[in-house]
């Protein structure tokens, strides 16, 4: 059953396009393989065998840290996702929640019966009730009070917004900063704009490299769209991948404006950002 799992998940990798995107800087942070996000849950499709629903996760390996940010809304359909995609619940170091809502907590607790011992990063807005169910399967709750360090070259913005807050968790490498957002409720510019400042200070570059994630733009105007794909392009973002909650026709501008620099993103995606060797 597992080899059959590992057979299958081996096959699925050679068959599905992994984008790998090269550093210039031969920066040894995230090692010979780079920095490797994988999306294992989306509303958007990508690898069709795989299950599609409401919400978000990305699992992030290279760093010191194995982390998954978000966890999708339902459990059943994550694990299933990690089985499939050859992911093991033991190796993930942290889960880091973007904000409260049940499309990116939701499987949660589901991850910590499969796989207890972890750190749980959550903003300090969340409610105790979120916290005493994490320690209750054995995690360590880590709670977030402002801009931190989840290891070297990674972190957490802290708190961005009003009336939804939401962190969101950037990467220095040697490209530029490597952002990954949830649902940006405060908007995809705003959390730009703070992992841009907060990189100026942690990372050597504070040039945005890459943001993957959901734009919070379903339903939005083309003038608003037009506005953010803009911004984007006057932040001087070199590549995008937005997903989830970003919209079809958000997904739709940023393939026609940013052509090859678009990345298609859905459950399945695979994105290595691999350092290039002289
Ligand atoms: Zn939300
Ligand atoms: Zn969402």
């Amino acid at each position: 059953m597992r080899r059959t799992g590992r057979v299958r998940a081996a096959v699925r990798t050679a068959v599905f396009l992994v984008f790998i995107i090269h550093a210039a800087d031969s920066d040894m942070l995230f090692g010979d393989d780079g920095l490797r996000l994988t999306v294992v849950y989306d509303n958007n499709e990508y690898d069709p065998s795989l299950k599609t629903a409401w919400g978000f996760s990305c699992l992030i390996e290279g760093a010191q840290k194995t982390i998954l940010f978000d966890t999708g809304g339902d459990g059943d359909v994550l694990i299933h996702n990690m089985k499939l995609l050859g992911i093991d619940p033991g190796t993930i170091d942290a889960v880091v929640l973007s904000h409260t809502h049940h499309d990116h907590t939701g499987g949660l607790q589901r991850l910590l019966k499969e796989h207890g011992d972890m750190e749980v990063w959550v903003g300090d807005w969340f409610p105790e009730s979120i916290r005493n169910m994490a320690r209750a399967c054995g995690a360590e709750v880590v709670t977030v009070g402002g801009p931190s360090a989840l290891c070297e070259g990674v972190f957490t913005t802290g708190g961005m917004g009003k009336e939804i807050r939401e962190q969101a968790l950037f990467f220095c490498t040697a490209e530029g900063t490597v952002i990954v957002t949830g649902c940006a409720h405060p908007g995809i510019l705003e959390v730009i704009d703070t992992a841009k400042r907060l990189a100026s200070e942690d990372c050597d570059s504070a040039e945005v490299f890459f943001v993957i994630g959901g734009f919070h733009l379903s339903g939005a105007s083309e003038r608003v769209l037009h506005r953010i794909v803009n911004g984007f392009q006057s932040r001087g973002v070199v590549k995008a991948a937005p997903c989830h909650c970003s919209g079809g026709a958000c997904r739709a501008m940023f393939r026609a404006v940013y052509g090859e620099r678009f990345i298609p993103a859905g459950a399945g995606t695979r994105i290595v950002l691999r350092p290039s060797r002289p």
